[in-house]
């Protein structure tokens, strides 16, 4: 069995993995941590949970260590950009952790701070930063950092900063960083944008991957509705309150939508039905977001609508179905949403709703997963259903096999739903009020709530490393024994009923 001390690593860094309690390298550390320390580029295709952080942490601080440079006025010798506040905090306090015994200077900035503060800390400049790229910016744009001294660059989790807008950001950073450098560029998914930015920022790379897309696609039994647009709220509605039976007991469930928009729009039609549910989205305040992620995961309310950029990174044990209401865009995203209902190593089930012009989507999924969605049928004379009833029928009660004591979308009277609360005297974390209309890229807007990257995923998670085996792989299949594209999981062929 390969041990750190196999890697390479330094006896300073082996103590501090000692103190962590770390033993058994990743598989990519395994692959990361030699590559590196030779002074490689690298590509690493890995999701959150798989040791990646320590996978470019360790060997960086040996590299840092070696060339013993002195620390360069307000800049810094390495640069890890991460895409969100939590990201980043959480990168840093690893940081200080592996490097405790190395005596390097690790100093965080985020948006959603003091401006002030970070100033100062960046004046005598440090070893390791760790920024969010908007504020990162900000403070070059003040003057108060330079790029100059970086020996190191990361790009921690490319493709969500992507998603959050956050590419010309990266261009710039790019400009800015010195061209003999060290690049370390790790993203969960590899769409051709990603592709793209990798050859701009790195040199030749090694590349490794611990979580192949297909796996957690595997785990899940996937199911498809072609349903007509106009339609979905409909099939939703009667999806939820088990009025048409899906594969599964419908307990928790994450519903998928494209747009901000449109997830209020779903939350609104389901309130008018009787069911509460809750958004997350980029026009939600982090309060809301945390409080709508806090209700969901204590079972208050057992519906969340969520777009691709707020739910990444969601860990929350015991979502029993993912509802793509509308397709993702992005192949890869799917791979994302559905892997909500796969937490754990386990198993999950997975529907989607597919208008006729979404079919191309539909189509790229299927390439990108290699999985064949099982069709269901509509309900019975449906059409009748939607035109006939209309979205505003008082919902009938229909009790909900779940951990929450009401039954599914019913509040206390007069309450509002929780997300759309504004919580008295809240008011912008950063202070930094931009012109109206301009939007502040999440990562520098707030903390985001959302992002749990690490702890509740339980032990052995998908690429989990440290629990059980402490083994991440994309393999990972606790669930064994999945009747794949079979309703109902391991029962029989037919579906079994929908309690909501
Ligand atoms: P990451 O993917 O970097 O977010 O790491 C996920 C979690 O695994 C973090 O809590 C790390 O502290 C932990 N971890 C990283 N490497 C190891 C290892 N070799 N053994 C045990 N736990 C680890």
């Amino acid at each position: 069995m390969t041990t750190f001390a196999d890697l390479g690593l330094s006896q300073p860094v082996l103590q501090a993995l000692d103190m962590k309690g770390y033993t058994v390298p990743t598989p990519i550390q395994e692959q990361a941590i030699p590559a590196v320390l030779k002074g490689r580029d690298l590509l690493g295709i890995a999701q959150t949970g798989t040791g990646k952080t320590a996978a470019f942490m360790l060997p960086s601080i040996d590299r840092l260590r070696e060339a013993d440079k002195q620390i360069p006025f307000k800049s810094c010798r390495m640069l890890v950009l991460a895409p969100t506040r939590e990201l980043a905090v959480q990168i840093a306090d690893s940081a200080k952790d592996y490097g405790a015994l190395a005596g390097l200077k690790v100093q965080c900035i985020v948006g959603g701070t003091s401006v002030g503060k970070d100033r100062n800390k960046l004046h005598r400049g440090t070893d390791i930063l760790v920024a969010t790229p908007g504020r990162l910016l900000d403070l070059i744009d003040q003057k108060a950092l330079n790029l100059n001294g970086i020996e190191v660059l990361v790009l921690d989790e490319a493709d969500q900063m992507l998603d959050l807008g956050f590419i010309h950001a990266l261009r710039k950073i790019k400009e800015l960083a010195p061209k003999e450098r060290q690049t370390l560029f790790f993203s969960a998914t590899m769409p051709k944008a990603i592709k793209e930015l990798v050859s701009g920022f790195c040199n030749n790379p090694v590349q490794v991957s611990v979580t192949p897309q297909s796996t957690t696609a595997e785990r899940i039994d996937q199911y498809l509705f072609m349903v007509q647009q106009d339609e979905k709220l409909s099939l939703l509605e009667m999806v939820l309150k088990g009025r048409h039976a899906v594969p599964g007991t419908v307990e928790r469930v994450l519903i998928f939508t494209r747009t901000k928009h449109g997830a209020d729009r779903v939350v609104k039609r389901l309130a008018q039905g009787g069911i509460e549910s809750n958004a997350i989205h980029g026009n939600k305040s982090q309060p809301q977001r945390q409080r709508a992620l806090d209700d969901f995961r204590k079972g208050r309310v057992p519906v969340l609508i969520a777009t691709d950029v707020a739910a990444r990174g969601i860990d929350i044990p015991g979502v029993s179905h993912v509802i793509n209401y509308e397709l993702p865009n992005v192949p890869e995203q799917y791979v994302h949403r559905i892997g909500r209902t796969a937490r754990a190593g386990k198993g999950g089930i997975a529907i989607a709703f597919c208008a006729e012009d979404e079919r191309a989507y539909l189509k790229d999924i299927r390439k990108v997963t290699g999985a064949e969605l099982e069709r269901l049928p509509l309900p019975d004379n449906f059409r009748a259903v939607v035109e006939g009833e209309g979205p505003t029928k008082p919902a009938a009660r229909v009790p909900m096999k779940r951990v929450n004591p009401r039954p599914l979308g019913q509040r206390p009277q007069g309450q509002r739903p929780q997300g759309d609360r504004k919580p008295q005297g809240e008011r912008r974390a950063d202070g930094d009020r931009r012109p109206q209309g301009e939007r502040r890229p999440e990562g520098d807007r707030r903390p985001q709530g959302d992002r749990k990257p690490q702890q509740a995923n339980g032990s052995g998670g998908q690429g989990r490393p440290g629990g059980g085996g402490g083994r991440p792989s994309g393999g990972g299949n606790g669930g064994g024994g999945r009747g794949r594209g079979r309703p109902g999981g391991s029962g029989g062929g037919r579906p079994r009923s929908a309690s909501v």
